[in-house]
């Protein structure tokens, strides 16, 4: 690695928005910076104007799912601008109160993942895939996160029983690949992460190992540590090492970020993008645009583009109809090159991975291809379901025949 990191100096103190956009994050240690996250109201209205009755509805909000933003994301917030989709995907918002609402019934749970919790810390989903939730902390608490039940919550359960996971993925020799994931993996210490890698170098049936990870959008400086860096280089000489991250709007891919990435690349690391369709954020066909082609140009692939999930607290202000988003999805890949249109239009539901492949007239035309172990005959199989106006996930729509 021929990458070096600025020598770190301390961590400036400043109270407005144009104050943070003079600093110089590589310089800043990440572990320690994240000290500084945005936690409180009172710490953010320091940098962006709150008013009062708004302040009282955020605070009811953050006693359901925290706050936690970096400052180099609130950095890249416009404070002038109160529908900024850099502001809706860090700064709670009152809808977050609304549990089901009008895209219709929630669930804290959307994909399932309680019922193939192994209970030693392994999520069993699909047979060749074993995913471990190695952490329930984040750099970010995302506003939009499937997950919020168990995100920044004080629940670690896998850490110390990594052991049990390994020899788990061992015995099973029909599982290809493992997911390290959470919350963000990559709030792991690197002395945490190297005994876990380590752990899986040398099981012969583990084609490939992900980290997923958000810290390159939201936490960048992360991969400007040396020794995280040189730990994927040398993971990569025994197994193919794949970091999934999710940037969902264009704004995100800053210089930094693009840094960050050009270090992980370098270090034989691909890095595949999962977004996901937002109402307010991404729900603009040129913004898509904007999104796929920074990603190829900063040597991500563009891998999923996920329907907002019904989940509770999230749905009901971030979810679009699947009849908007087909058609959104649609003009969107007409504009774009064979790499940057390489992405799928996913559902990520209860019964497994549906591809939502397009329309005909009011017909959607579905494709599941991955199905919850055991099912695995219902994997590949054609769905098509009569599209409405309103429906944003396939309990409001009519399975019909083509
Ligand atoms: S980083 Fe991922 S898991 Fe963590 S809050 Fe954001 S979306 Fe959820």
């Amino acid at each position: 690695m021929s990458f070096k990191t600025t020598a770190h100096v301390e961590s400036p103190q400043v109270t407005n928005l144009d104050m943070l956009r003079e600093i110089d994050w590589r310089s800043l240690p990440w572990k320690a910076e994240l000290q500084n996250n945005i936690k409180s109201l009172e710490e953010l209205q320091q940098y962006i104007d709150v008013p009062q009755q708004e302040a009282e509805q955020l605070a009811k909000v953050i006693e359901q799912h925290p706050m936690n933003i970096p400052r180099d994301y609130l950095s890249l917030v416009d404070g002038n601008n109160p529908d900024d989709p850099i502001r809706k995907l860090c700064i709670p918002q009152a809808e977050e109160l609304v549990v089901a609402g009008s895209m219709g019934q929630t669930t804290t749970d959307p994909y399932g993942d309680d019922k193939h919790d192994m209970g030693n810390g392994i999520l069993h989903k699909y047979g060749y895939t074993a995913l471990v939730v190695s952490t329930e902390y984040c750099s970010m608490y995302c506003r939009h996160c499937f997950r919020k039940r168990i995100v920044g919550l004080k629940n670690d359960k896998t850490v110390e029983n990594f052991v049990a996971a390994a020899e788990y993925i061992a015995k099973h020799p029909e599982i290809t690949n493992v997911v390290i994931s959470g919350g963000d993996a990559l709030m792991l210490p690197t002395s945490v992460l190297t005994p876990m890698l380590e752990a899986l170098q040398d099981i012969p049936h583990i084609n490939y190992v992900r980290i997923g990870s958000r810290a390159p959008v939201v936490n960048p400086t992360r991969l400007f540590d040396d020794e995280l860096i040189e730990l994927m280089e040398r993971f990569n000489q025994h197994k193919a090492l794949y970091l999934p991250t999710h940037f969902n709007h264009p704004a995100e891919i800053t210089p930094l970020a693009e840094e960050a990435l050009a270090r992980v690349r370098a270090a034989g690391v691909s890095v595949q993008n999962q977004a996901v369709l937002l109402k307010g954020i991404n729900d603009d066909s040129d913004v898509l645009v904007e999104l796929m082609n920074k990603l190829v140009r900063a040597g991500v692939n563009p891998y999923y583009l996920y329907q907002c999930m019904p989940v509770s607290r999230v749905r009901h202000h971030f979810q679009i109809s699947l009849k908007r988003g087909v058609d959104l999805v649609d003009t969107a890949r007409r504009q774009l090159d064979g790499y940057a249109k390489r992405f799928r239009y996913i559902m990520g539901h209860d019964i497994g991975k549906i591809e939502i492949c397009g329309r005909i007239e009011d017909k959607l035309i579905l494709k599941q291809i991955h199905a919850r172990s055991g099912e695995e005959h219902l994997a590949s199989r054609m769905l098509v379901y009569k599209l409405n106006d309103t429906a944003g996930w396939l309990d409001g729509l009519e399975q019909v025949s083509l």
